[in-house]
């Protein structure tokens, strides 16, 4: 399909998301010779806008290194920007047109990148629908969270958009399904017969698995006051990952049998009860500096005495055969000491010690971010004349093992991903219905019982209160690992 034209249609162009995110990475696809030679790219939004309008808006966060410029002008050639309504269809009809100018041949693919908010989500889609797909070639959608606020709204939309598309031209994404280290959990686990037989209820204790960030709203609480970090991180990103990291070996590599699998797991997972959630919202620390001093309540865009959290701990129970009495733990938050992301495979107690209880548990760190790396803490003999234990690692970092390796972004994948039609990345409908299902009751309950989140000053771990519930949920702690950083010698 590469020799044919393509458009690529950027709806909200003028938008946050396509300036910082969506414009850059069509720029290095395009740098790296990775789309389709004759692709265009059209900007669409209300707004009344030049070329170098958009480009000007663009311009720093799009990284240009010397000798590209060239390249860059001849990028901003292929673009073209449009302004309309969303909701009139003529509108769309004008865009059909000028899409239609640069079709030449019997076959051209048409790309919709809708970033704009879920307000006007469906009159966007129904005049894309009506007015613009291609007559001869594929139409392919891909769209952006939120995919409602819970069961009834998702499925509304899920049936909105079912009613205009085929789930092969949807694309939901979600972007860190476009990490690299979120991407090899398959081969981690089916590609290394050392893990595939332990990765159980027999010899896994917990399995836990953090998104933290180091900053709190900014100043626009507002619009995250409305979802919160349950919504925001939890449901989407840490489910994901966490659907990866459980379900059984797929029949094969293809994305509907991988897909299959990780609904499968999720259908597993009961809903979530109260008991097995805790939540926290961060307050100033009076000894930080800047925004470290501002709670969440401090942001004037946020709503007074707002509930919302900024913080999350929730375990969840597989009752399958491979994970029944296996806590999942999803933490994440807002306003945390630092940024990271991972997952953390701990192994249960080496049965009948002989070792006076100094043998730790083995653990499997897999780190997404910052910084790709995979780690096993494991017990070893310290070096030299005496036998005593020492905890150490079997390390994999990334930045040292493959020095060349230049990691893609999460969008650069996935954007790549929707042009050669794979789908094993992105969202499928049956999947976003169990996720709701799991998480709709318990986002209720905290909203009807108006349920106070536990303070934790900005910058600390989170709620001290949430290192007690981890050790309920057999994650072990000790404190006694000590990490050496490699120097190149
Ligand atoms: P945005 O900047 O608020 O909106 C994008 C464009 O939509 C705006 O430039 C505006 O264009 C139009 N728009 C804004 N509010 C509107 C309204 N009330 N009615 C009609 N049109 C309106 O949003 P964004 O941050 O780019 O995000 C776009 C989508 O991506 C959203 O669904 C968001 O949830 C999702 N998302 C964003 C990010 C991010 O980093 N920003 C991350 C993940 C997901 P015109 O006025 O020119 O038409
Ligand atoms: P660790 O020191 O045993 O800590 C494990 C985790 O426990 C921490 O990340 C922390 O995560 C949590 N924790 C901290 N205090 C706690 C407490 N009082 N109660 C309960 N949990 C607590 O092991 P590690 O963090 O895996 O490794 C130590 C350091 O070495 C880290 O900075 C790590 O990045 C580094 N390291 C790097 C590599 C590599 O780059 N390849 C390899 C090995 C180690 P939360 O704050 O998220 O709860």
């Amino acid at each position: 399909d590469f020799e044919y034209p393509h458009t690529f249609i950027l709806v909200g162009a003028s938008g946050d998301l396509a300036k910082k995110k969506i414009y850059p990475t069509i720029w290095y696809l395009y740098r790296d010779n990775l789309l389709p030679e004759k692709t265009k790219f059209i900007g669409y939004a209300r707004t009344n806008q030049s070329m170098s309008d958009v480009q000007d808006k663009c311009k720093k966060y799009m990284k240009v290194r010397p000798g590209e410029e060239e390249k860059f002008k001849k990028f901003w050639e292929a673009n073209d920007y449009l302004s309309g309504s969303y909701d009139k269809r003529v509108n769309y009809e004008f865009l059909n047109q000028t899409i239609t100018k640069h079709e030449k041949g019997i076959i051209a693919n048409r790309i919709f990148y809708l970033a704009v908010p879920p307000t006007v989500f469906e009159d966007v889609t129904v005049n894309i629908k009506n007015a613009c797909v291609s007559i001869k070639g594929f139409t392919r959608v891909i769209i952006e969270k939120p995919f409602g606020r819970d069961d009834i709204s998702s499925e509304k939309l899920s049936n909105h958009l079912a009613g205009l598309f085929k789930e092969e031209q949807i694309y939901r994404i979600d972007h860190y399904l476009g990490k690299e280290m979120v991407q090899n959990l398959m081969t981690i686990r089916f590609a290394n017969q050392i893990f595939s037989p332990s990765w159980n209820r027999e010899n896994i204790a917990s399995v836990q698995i953090s998104f933290k960030e180091p900053f709190g709203t900014e100043g626009r609480g507002g619009y995250f006051d409305d979802f919160g970090i349950i919504r925001d991180v939890m449901q989407n990103h840490l489910l994901q990952i966490l659907s990866l990291v459980a379900m059984e070996k797929p029949v094969s590599l293809n994305p509907n049998d991988i897909r299959d699998e990780k609904v499968k797991v999720l259908r597993h997972i009961s809903p979530i009860k109260l008991d097995d959630i805790l939540i926290g919202q961060y307050i100033g620390n009076p000894k930080g500096q800047g925004e470290e001093r501002l709670g969440y309540l401090d942001d004037p865009t946020v709503p007074k005495g707002s509930v919302t959290p900024t913080y999350a701990l929730a375990a969840l129970h597989i009752n399958n055969a491979r994970w029944q009495g296996v806590p999942f733990i999803l933490r994440c938050g807002k306003a945390l000491n630092e940024r990271k992301a991972e997952v953390r495979i701990q192994y249960k107690d080496v049965p009948g010690d002989i070792f006076n209880g100094h043998a730790k548990r083995n653990e499997l760190v897999i780190r997404v971010q910052p910084g790709e790396a995979l780690y096993l803490k494991f017990m070893c003999k310290s070096p030299g004349m005496k036998f005593d234990l020492l905890e150490t690692e079997l390390d994999l970092t990334y930045s040292m093992r493959y020095k060349e390796a230049d990691v893609p972004d999460a969008y650069e994948r996935l954007i790549l991903d929707v042009f050669t039609g794979t789908q094993m990345h992105f969202v499928r409908n049956d999947e976003l219905k169990e996720a709701w299902r799991i998480f709709t009751p318990v986002l209720k309950l905290l909203e009807e019982q108006h349920i106070r989140p536990l303070p934790y000053e900005f910058g600390s771990r989170g709620p001290p209160e949430a290192d007690t519930k981890l050790s309920e949920y057999d994650f072990k702690y000790s404190g006694s690992y000590k990490w050496k950083k490699p120097t190149l010698s």
